[in-house]
């Protein structure tokens, strides 16, 4: 497939407004492609360059693009970022220079799918001292080649923001629909392999061979998580319950075959040089090739510290030995997804804690199964005491479903009302705060993925973080209205509030009351934010306990 084709599909379906029109476009085109691009054609479609479990990234940034497009385009720098901002996309200005081109390139080559993929994966590739430059020579190569349409699209890749309105949901129905097999195997061989692309080429290839798919080592999956719910509600609905205490720590998925090992965060990124002492910990103790799901805390004294301590250890990129012995990490795991070649995410909790049990000599997370409610009460009070968050509690009989938030794991911990959001803008500060952004917009997602904005935040972010947030935003800065910017959206808060309220102000048609920033949730990603539904369920729960004229600021 020419890129040239992929540009004008992609300009077609942005054009749509009906999202089973998007997915009938996707559907039609998918069987007729040939086999290597169909799985870039997928992933591409929504933005993605990689697979989902892939922590493979371009490690570009706006800045190297504006540089190769100026570069290419034979405008200035300055320049490209005044349009930039005028325009709010950069796609459209890089559309717009590439017509505006002063010298057209005498050696252009037309761009294939395939060539495009290559270059990103080189891009990838490249690491240490000279790599920023090699990605600049890579970016300006392929913006000498390409139209002010494949220069849109090409630049919204780059930046993993191709913003055609395509979901994971409107694909793997186009998928389904293009194959002749249905959304359930689709959906089910997405969550074992974390990847769209390869599993439209196996639908593509043998649409019963979806059934057969298996989790694989160093290829991690979704973890699967819980809704917040009572003690109460769970015994009711399933009896017997398995309770563990809640971690405040970081989620980690571990992967092990012979002497490789590896460790991915919740947001499947590799984070086994970061973790050398919990890689170390859990092969002493494991036996045979397996998948392991846990949480790592940090610990003092005997008891957990904030789930802060442990992200300042993944974060640390240098120097990593030095730190090892500061703070004691301690993985607790409590589930697993693989066993010497047999996948286990179909079996029973219980059975797969039988597993658990059978493969290693240490760090378990400690479970206990009841239906008496006084048990698991004293059982979260104990967990408390003990400086946990809560307990979670789940259902003995329940598979594990990858990236699943349902009703088999439960959440039980104090009730404060907090609520992840994208950030999408922010506005410069004034006194004290003149060099920094000083409050910041956020946003839930919409079903497609939209941003919608929902709230502004300034309160609870002291001298340090209003720094360090200013390190992490001034460059993902899109565009300057004034004193408003507009940030390329990818961080997420995490911000406490009093209370949701109808509101005009924002484009969500809700805003928070009171908000507070409470941290920054970078083991969360982009989909995985608050949705509109979840904020109109939100209201409506907390309006059903409201009296009229009641102030929930004053509650507590
Ligand atoms: P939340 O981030 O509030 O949605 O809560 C879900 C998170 O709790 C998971 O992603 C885990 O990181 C964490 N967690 C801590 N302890 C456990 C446990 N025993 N079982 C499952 N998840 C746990």
């Amino acid at each position: 497939m020419l890129f040239s084709e992929f540009a004008l599909l992609c300009e077609k379906i942005e054009a749509l407004a009906s999202r089973l029109e998007m997915r009938d476009t996707i559907a039609d085109l998918l069987p007729g492609l040939a086999p290597d691009d169909l799985p870039i054609v997928v992933r591409f479609i929504r933005g993605l360059i990689f697979p989902d479990w892939s922590s493979a990234h371009l490690g570009i940034g706006p800045n190297l693009l504006y540089d190769a497009v100026a570069y290419v385009a034979g405008w200035k720098r300055s320049e490209v970022i005044a349009l930039v901002n005028r325009t709010g996309d950069a796609g459209l200005a890089v559309e717009h220079l590439l017509k505006e081109k002063t010298q057209m390139s005498l050696f252009a080559e037309e761009l294939t799918l395939g060539d495009v993929y290559a270059t990103f994966l080189k891009m990838a590739d490249t690491a240490g001292a000279q790599s920023q430059k090699e990605k600049l020579r890579n970016a300006k190569l392929l913006y000498s080649n390409a139209s002010p349409l494949e220069g849109r699209y090409l630049t919204r890749l780059m930046l993993e923001e191709l913003r055609i309105g395509v979901g994971e949901g409107s694909v793997r129905d186009a998928i389904a629909i293009a194959f002749q097999v249905s959304p359930d195997s689709v959906n089910r061989a997405h969550q074992v392999m974390n990847d769209l692309g390869e599993v439209a080429r196996i639908a593509s290839v043998d649409p019963n061979a979806l059934l057969n798919v298996k989790i694989e080592l160093f290829r991690p999956v979704k973890m699967m998580l819980a809704q917040a719910g009572s003690i109460e509600e769970m015994v009711a609905g399933s009896g017997e319950v398995c309770a563990e205490y809640k971690y405040d720590g970081s989620r980690f998925q571990f992967h092990r075959s012979g002497e490789r090992v590896a460790i991915y965060s919740r947001r499947l990124e590799d984070l086994t040089a970061a973790l050398p002492d919990i890689a170390d910990q859990l092969s002493n103790v494991v036996s045979g090739d397996v998948i392991l799901d846990g949480e790592v805390v940090a610990i003092k004294d005997g008891r957990p510290m904030p789930f802060q301590t442990v992200l300042r250890r993944i974060r640390r990129k240098h120097d990593v030995s030095a730190h090892v012995d500061q703070i004691q990490m301690l993985p607790f795991v409590f589930d697993i997804l693989y066993r010497d070649g047999a996948g286990l995410i179909d079996l029973p909790l219980s059975e797969r804690r039988i597993h658990l049990e059978s493969v290693m000599s240490g760090c378990i997370a400690p479970q206990i199964q009841s239906s008496n409610p006084d048990d698991l009460r004293e059982f979260y009070h104990t967990a408390l005491g003990e400086g946990h968050e809560g307990i979670m509690l789940k259902v003995p009989g329940s598979p594990y479903i990858p990236g699943n938030r349902g009703k088999h794991w439960v959440k039980c911990k104090p009730e404060v009302e907090t609520i992840d959001l994208a950030v999408i803008g922010g506005e410069w500060g004034e006194g004290r705060r003149a060099h920094h952004f000083g409050s910041f917009l956020l946003a839930c997602q919409d079903d497609d993925g939209s941003l919608l904005p929902v709230s502004r935040v300034a309160t609870g972010i002291n001298d340090e973080m209003l720094g360090l947030l200013f390190d992490l935003f001034k460059d993902r800065v899109i565009s300057t209205t004034g004193k408003e910017v507009s940030f390329e959206p990818g961080i997420i808060f995490e911000v406490g509030y009093s209370e949701i309220q109808k509101s005009q102000n924002y484009g969500s048609g809700y805003a928070l009351r009171f908000p507070r920033f409470i941290r920054i949730r970078d083991d969360k990603r982009m989909d995985e934010i608050e949705t509109l539904a979840q904020i109109e369920d939100r209201y409506r729960r907390f309006g059903s306990r409201l009296d009229p004229g009641h102030d929930p600021a004053r509650e507590q």
